[in-house]
Parts: C-alpha cells; sequence; structure tokens
C-alpha cells in the first residue's frame, strides 16, 4: 500500500487522505461527503485559498473576470482541461471581481492568468488565453 494522497475537499476545505489506487473511484468526503475529486473546475474563494492551495495534488488557478473577452473564450478550454486532469491536478476558478483581496495578494495584474500551486507554493504562473494542445503542454513541463 502507498501512502494515502492529502486532499483538500473542494467543498468544505477538509483535508481528506486518499489512497493513490483510490482516486480513480470518485473518492467521497469524509466531512461533508461530497466529491473530492472533480473532473470540472470549481470556484475558488477568498476564504478557501489557504486550505485549497494544500495537499499532495498540484493546484491550477484561472483567474478571470465577467467582462473580460478572453477568458470567456478560454473557459471551455478550461473545462476540457479539468476532464483531461481529473485525479492528476485540481482546477479551480478565481473570480478577479469577487475577490479582489485575493487578486490583489496574488499580484494579479492581467487577466487570464493561470497560476500553479504545489504543496501550498506558486511554482509557476501564464498570462493570457491559450489553446488546449498549449496548455496541456505546459502543464507537462511542469511535471503534470
Ligand atoms: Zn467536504
Amino acid at each position: 500500500m502507498s501512502e494515502p494522497l492529502l486532499i483538500p475537499c473542494p467543498s468544505c476545505n477538509g483535508l481528506n487522505r486518499i489512497p493513490a489506487e483510490r482516486l480513480a473511484d470518485q473518492p467521497k468526503c469524509g466531512r461533508c461527503k461530497s466529491a473530492v475529486l472533480l473532473n470540472k473546475p470549481f470556484d475558488l474563494k477568498q476564504g478557501d485559498y489557504a486550505s485549497q492551495i494544500k495537499g499532495d495534488l498540484p493546484l491550477l488557478v484561472d483567474v478571470w473576470a465577467e467582462w473580460c473577452g478572453p477568458c470567456k473564450s478560454f473557459a471551455p478550454v478550461f473545462e476540457q482541461a479539468a476532464a483531461q486532469l481529473a485525479g492528476k491536478c485540481r482546477l479551480a476558478k478565481l473570480d478577479s471581481e469577487a475577490h479582489q483581496q485575493l487578486s490583489a495578494q496574488l499580484g494579479i495584474r492581467s487577466i487570464p492568468s493561470l497560476i500553479l500551486f504545489k504543496n501550498g507554493k506558486e511554482v509557476a504562473r501564464q498570462s493570457g488565453a491559450f489553446p488546449l494542445p498549449q496548455l496541456m503542454a505546459w502543464l507537462r513541463s511542469q511535471g503534470i
């Protein structure tokens, strides 16, 4: 048996221990019983940030805003990436208008912006929307 992975629940921020061999079995959160691993992006809120960047799976955050055209055209690409990366990387969307304080804390200067976190730390960042193959290639270059 391998060491279980620590994965925060996207619904309640509870930290779950999930054996690697169970990642594909749609594990449920021990606290709130919601799905821990999603095949689509979840919304990252100010109060969730500190909990959600933790854990053994990387977190990719798409910073966007309602008024941003490129953000909207990038949204379906991000959703496709979430479906392809289920169990490998967690994907979240940060609404920079609704959560201005967190956007400022992250030093967001332009949107869309992508920020990759591993083990609670930012490891890479990209600005601008790009097509799915480029997004996946960038993530592969980051070891995902
Ligand atoms: Zn939960």
